[in-house]
């Protein structure tokens, strides 16, 4: 027996009306913000993640599915997120001299080898927006607001978001200082990644999940509390219209996302009573990414959902029970000379624009019924050869029990 790969799933025809609700919502969200769908390749050069979302961050270094083309050798590599396609097909389709703002979304299947878990697995789904143009927090606002609303109307009450200003270029250095400063101080405690983290990439060592470094994050120094005049002003402004949007919100100083390329404001928005993996949405600013895969300087903001863990919070919830869609009749028959008339009747139905089924095993009558009751057929006809000869059978509703007499050939639902 040949078993699916460890860390990816199947969805089965009773899950997905779920996935389907979920992700209706997300496109027509996106849409009425003025975004519109991009769709990209499932792989790409190994480089464009290297240089898009970093060398020195774990996806990178421990988590991509890479492999060699059978091609020239070439190195290419599964999608570990969108941002960074989304960039290059930006850029590749000359896009960027088109009016501004750019507005994308996605929704695709993203690849990480990761330990699989509750809410982490190696093939995920993600819903993602991404908006070019703007250096504005009101840029910003409008991302997390758009966020915001597909949680709302899915009804996540249990979500609450967490915003946070990581700086830009020119306060950055400032911060990492005090921040190595701080953590050569405690360098005994810390975990071995973080050790080598320490020169690479300090920022990394804040949102460490070792309990040892967790705990000497909490009196890490904070990035809002270096931030320079523009920075700071821009997060002043983002509070501000955030207020204005009636959208609560919780300064959180440990929000540093995983992955190098944010600048300014980050945010998660993180459900409660959903175990470890809580952050069901997280994104920020990343100014710099453009210009450094070739593109001109452009600033961009974006996140990126995991439609997994929103389906662990809406079951927390009881929100999580959406039943498929059911047959408006289903049509029993006995004999191939009604196996046949059901299938007439059955298309006719079909082209009306109803749902039908009809029996197309011919098994015992009481088979059919148990089938039809379970698919949960609205009406169900029974037809045998006298039904044909006579041109009429009782149509039943399921439901009241009620019977009534119909012309097989032009009868309607
Ligand atoms: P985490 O800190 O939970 O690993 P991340 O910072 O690596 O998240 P992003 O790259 O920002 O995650 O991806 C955006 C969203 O995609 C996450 O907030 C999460 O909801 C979802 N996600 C990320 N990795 C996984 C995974 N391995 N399995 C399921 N969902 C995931
Ligand atoms: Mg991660």
């Amino acid at each position: 027996m040949i078993q699916k790969i460890k860390g990816t799933m199947d969805i089965l025809p009773e899950e997905t009306p779920l996935w389907r609700h979920i992700e209706g919502i997300m496109r027509e969200e996106a849409e009425r913000y003025g975004y519109g769908e991009i769709r990209t390749p499932t792989f790409e050069n190994t480089e464009l993640f290297v240089r898009g979302v970093g060398d020195t961050t774990d996806v990178v270094q421990k988590e991509m599915y890479t492999f060699a083309d059978r091609d020239e050798g070439r190195s290419i590599s599964l999608r570990p997120e969108g941002t960074a396609s989304v960039v290059r097909a930006l850029i590749e389709n000359g896009k960027c001299s088109d009016p501004m703002p750019l507005k994308y979304y996605y929704i695709m299947s993203c690849f990480r080898h990761e330990k699989p878990q509750a809410g982490r697995s190696r093939e995920f789904f993600q819903f993602g927006t991404e908006m070019f143009g703007s250096a504005s927090p009101a840029a910003d606002a409008t991302a997390i607001s758009l966020a915001n609303s597909v949680l709302n109307r899915l009804g996540l009450k249990n979500v609450k978001l967490h915003v946070n200003s990581i700086g830009c270029k020119d306060c950055r250095p400032t911060y990492r200082k005090a921040l190595v400063d701080y953590y050569s101080s405690h360098i005994d405690s810390l975990c071995d990644t973080c050790k080598t983290r320490l020169d690479k990439n300090p920022l990394r060592l804040l949102d460490c999940k070792n309990p040892d470094c967790h705990a000497l994050a909490a009196g890490a120094p904070r990035t809002v509390d270096h931030l320079c005049d523009t920075c700071k002003g821009n997060f002043d402004m983002l509070g501000r219209a955030l207020d204005a949007m009636n959208i609560d919100y919780e300064v959180d100083p440990a929000i540093v996302r995983g992955l190098d390329y944010y600048t300014g404001t980050v945010f998660e928005f993180i459900a409660e009573g959903i175990g470890s993996q809580s952050t069901v949405c997280g994104g920020g600013r990343y100014d710099g990414l453009v210009s450094s895969l070739g593109g001109p300087e452009l600033s961009g903001i974006g996140f990126g959902m995991g439609i997994t863990r929103l389906i662990l919070a809406l079951r927390e919830l009881g929100l999580d029970s959406l039943e498929a869609e059911r047959p408006e009749i289903y049509i029993a028959s006995l004999g191939e000379r009604a196996m046949i008339k059901g299938l007439e009747i059955a298309e006719r139905l079909r082209r009306e624009g109803k749902f039908a089924e009809c029996d197309v095993v011919g098994r015992s009558l009481k088979a059919q019924m148990k089938y039809a009751n379970k698919k949960g057929a609205r009406y169900t006809l029974i037809i045998g050869d006298s039904e044909i000869d006579a041109g009429i059978a009782q149509l039943r509703d399921m439901e009241s029990g009620e019977q009534r007499e119909v012309s097989l050939d032009s009868f309607s639902l």
